[in-house]
């Protein structure tokens, strides 16, 4: 699942930020809270989890939105306002990447699923691992490697 061809490469709806990841993703997810669903104006938001070191800016200069911290960032073009990545600075510091913003998206289907207890009737993607809420520190580790397995 996680077998991208490296380096993975994105950009914005307007093209003004562009960024690339030079390690596999880690997570694949779908988040179906009340927030994401505000924030992606969409049923849920999809994240591809890279570690921070691996992923860097190659143009332009992300602006914070969203929720703004403590324990995690928003981030967006500062031009057209996308919704391009999440920084969880609390978790080892990794980037959440919305992987519909990747130059070829269609490799990366959601892993897990998170807070389905506020998801839409209909919403139902093709998670292998579901949670009410969102899995436990225990829990994730278990998942990172079924993940890793899963390739
Ligand atoms: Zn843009
Ligand atoms: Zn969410």
């Amino acid at each position: 699942m996680n077998d991208a061809p490296l380096p993975v490469t994105g950009a914005c709806r307007c093209g003004q930020t562009t960024f690339e990841v030079s390690a596999p993703a880690v997570m694949t997810s779908a988040c179906h809270c009340r927030g994401c669903q505000r924030m992606s104006a969409s049923a849920f938001s999809l994240s591809a989890m890279f570690p921070a070191t691996a992923f860097r800016i190659t143009k332009g200069s992300p602006v914070k939105g969203g929720s703004q911290g403590p324990d995690l960032d928003h981030f967006f073009c500062p031009s057209c306002k996308t919704w391009m990545f999440t920084r969880i600075v609390a978790w080892n510091d990794v980037i959440n990447l919305r992987p519909t913003l990747f130059d070829d998206p269609r490799w990366c289907r959601p892993f897990m699923e998170t807070m389905t207890r506020e998801k839409l009737p209909w919403a139902e993607p093709p998670a292998e691992h579901s949670f009410a809420g969102y899995p436990t520190a225990g829990e994730f580790e278990m998942l990172l490697a079924a993940f890793a397995r899963s390739v």
